[in-house]
C-alpha cells in the first residue's frame, strides 16, 4: 500500500529554550516524507502526561531525550511499520496501548506525540491537502465552514518565563480586527508601541521566553496599566479594536499547606476568595477577554467560586486544570468550572485524544484556545490544528522570536487560502 508507514526516524533536536527535544520523520512506501516536532513547558501542570527526559547529569543538565528517540525507533516504530499513515486513531491507539500508563510515563509522551504529528503531516502531504484541511477529514470533523482563531499575543512576560521578574506569567492583547492579517498587524503595531514606550520610561526591552517584553515593575498591576497606554499610542482603542487577556499560570504560586496565592512583587499572600476578588477588580477596570487559570490546577472549590462569580462575562480558561484531557474536562464541565479549554497537544499525547478533548469541549460550549509551549520549535502543526477545529483562540506568544512568529505566519498563508 503505498500510504503504509515505511520507516520511522527520531532526533535528538533544541528548543527555543535550546533545550533537547524530539523531532520525528516518517517516510511512506510511496516515498512521502513528514515530519513534526515537538514542544515543552516550562510551568508544566502536574496532572500533564508525562515528557520523558534522560535524567543523565552528564548530557544537556540531565535534559536530554534519548531514551525517547530510542522509544520511537526500537519499541514503537516496529509495531507501526506496514500501517496505513492514514489511520491516526488506530496509530494513536496502538501507542497507548504499548504505552499501557495513565500518562505516557513508559515511552514518553513526547515520543508518542512526535510520531502523532509526524504521521499526519506524511498523511496530509501524502493526500496532496493543507493539514488542517486533512485534520479534518481523517477525523470526520463535522464544521463545514472555517473560521480564523483570534489571536492572544503574549506581549509582557513574568513567572517562570522571564526569571520571576512579575509574578503572573502572561500579559496578552487579544486583537479583535475582521481579518487575521490585520489581527496580526494591530498586535506587532502595539508590541513596538510598548516597547518603545518602556525605552521612553528607561526600561529593558530585553524579551522573555515567549517573545514578551520582561520588566520590573512595582506591581503586577503597572504591566496592565502600561499595555493600555501602548494600545493608544498604537492608535487603537482597548475594549473595541483590542482586548486583553491573562494568564497569571497561578498554579506556580499556589501552596497547598496554606491553601494561599503568594504575589512577591505586590508582597501579598492571597486566598481563593481574594483571588477572585482581585481578577473581579481588573475585570472592571480594564477589558479583559479571558483569563487562564485564574486559580491553581487542584483548587476545584475556588474555581467553583470563579466560575459562579465570573463565568458569565468572561472566557475561564482551564489549562493547568483540565491538562488537554477529557477526564479532567467532564470533571469541570460536571462541577460548572471553567467555560473554556486550553489545548496543548503535548499535554495529553497524541493528536487524537487532542481532537477528543476538543470536541468534548465543543459540545459543553467550551471555548477553544490552541496553544504553544514555552519552549517552541519552528514546528507549525498548532496553527493548522486551530483552523481545522475553528479555535476560538490561539495562543502562539509575542511578536517577536521567529518560533513564535511561525505559527502566526502559517495562519497568514491559511487565511489566504480559505478566502480564495
Ligand atoms: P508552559 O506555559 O508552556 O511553560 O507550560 C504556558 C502556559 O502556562 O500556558
Ligand atoms: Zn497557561
Amino acid at each position: 500500500m503505498p500510504s503504509s508507514i515505511h520507516a520511522i526516524h527520531a532526533h535528538e533536536i533544541l528548543d527555543s529554550r535550546g533545550n533537547p527535544t524530539l523531532g520525528v520523520s516518517i517516510l511512506l512506501a510511496d516515498g512521502t516524507t513528514g515530519s513534526a516536532s515537538v514542544p515543552s513547558g516550562a510551568s508544566t501542570g502536574v496532572h500533564e502526561a508525562l515528557e520523558l527526559r534522560d535524567n543523565d547529569p552528564k548530557r544537556y543538565g540531565g535534559k536530554g531525550v534519548l531514551k525517547a528517540v530510542q522509544n520511537v525507533q526500537k519499541i514503537i516504530a516496529p509495531k507501526l511499520i506496514g500501517m496505513d499513515v492514514m489511520c491516526l486513531r488506530e496509530i494513536d491507539e496502538r501507542m497507548i496501548a504499548l504505552d499501557g500508563t495513565q500518562n505516557k510515563s513508559r515511552l514518553g509522551a513526547n515520543a508518542i506525540l512526535g510520531v502523532s504529528l509526524a504521521c499526519a503531516h506524511a498523511g496530509a502531504r501524502y493526500k496532496k491537502m493543507p493539514l488542517y484541511i486533512y485534520i479534518r477529514q481523517i477525523y470526520d470533523l463535522p464544521f463545514k465552514t472555517f473560521r480564523m482563531p483570534y489571536p492572544t499575543m503574549n506581549v509582557m512576560n513574568g513567572g517562570a518565563h522571564a526569571g520571576w521578574i512579575l509574578d503572573f506569567q502572561e500579559f496578552m492583547i487579544v486583537p479583535k480586527q475582521k481579518k487575521f492579517h490585520e489581527r496580526l498587524r494591530c498586535g506587532s503595531e502595539i508590541f513596538h508601541a510598548l516597547g518603545g514606550l518602556l525605552k521612553k520610561k528607561g526600561f529593558s526591552t530585553l524579551v522573555g521566553d515567549e517573545g514578551g517584553y520582561s520588566v520590573q515593575l512595582k506591581k503586577n498591576e503597572e504591566t496592565i496599566k502600561l499595555i493600555v497606554q501602548a494600545v493608544k499610542q498604537a492608535g487603537y482603542e482597548s475594549g473595541k479594536d483590542v482586548f486583553f487577556a491573562l494568564d497569571p499560570a497561578t498554579s506556580e504560586l499556589y501552596d497547598e499547606q496554606t491553601k494561599k496565592y503568594t504575589l512577591h512583587v505586590d508582597k501579598k499572600k492571597l486566598t481563593s476568595k481574594e483571588m477572585i476578588a482581585l481578577w473581579r477588580g481588573w475585570m472592571k477596570k480594564y477589558p479583559i477577554l479571558s483569563l487562564e487559570d485564574g486559580l491553581a490546577q487542584d483548587d476545584w472549590e475556588g474555581w467553583r467560586e470563579l466560575t459562579k462569580q465570573l463565568g458569565e462575562n468572561i472566557v475561564l480558561v482551564g489549562d493547568d486544570l483540565f491538562v488537554t484531557n477529557t477526564g479532567r474536562l467532564r470533571k469541570g464541565i460536571e462541577e460548572k468550572v471553567g467555560n473554556a479549554i486550553l489545548i496543548k497537544l503535548n499535554q495529553i499525547g497524541t493528536l487524537s485524544e487532542t481532537i477528543d478533548a476538543i470536541l468534548l469541549a465543543q459540545q459543553y460550549g467550551y471555548k477553544i484556545s490552541v496553544s504553544h509551549r514555552s519552549g517552541e520549535t519552528c514546528d507549525t502543526t498548532i496553527a493548522d490544528l486551530a483552523v481545522a477545529v475553528n479555535a476560538d483562540f490561539i495562543k502562539a506568544g509575542s511578536l517577536s522570536r521567529g518560533e513564535r512568529l511561525a505559527k502566526y505566519n502559517r495562519l497568514i498563508e491559511i487565511e489566504e487560502e480559505i478566502k480564495g
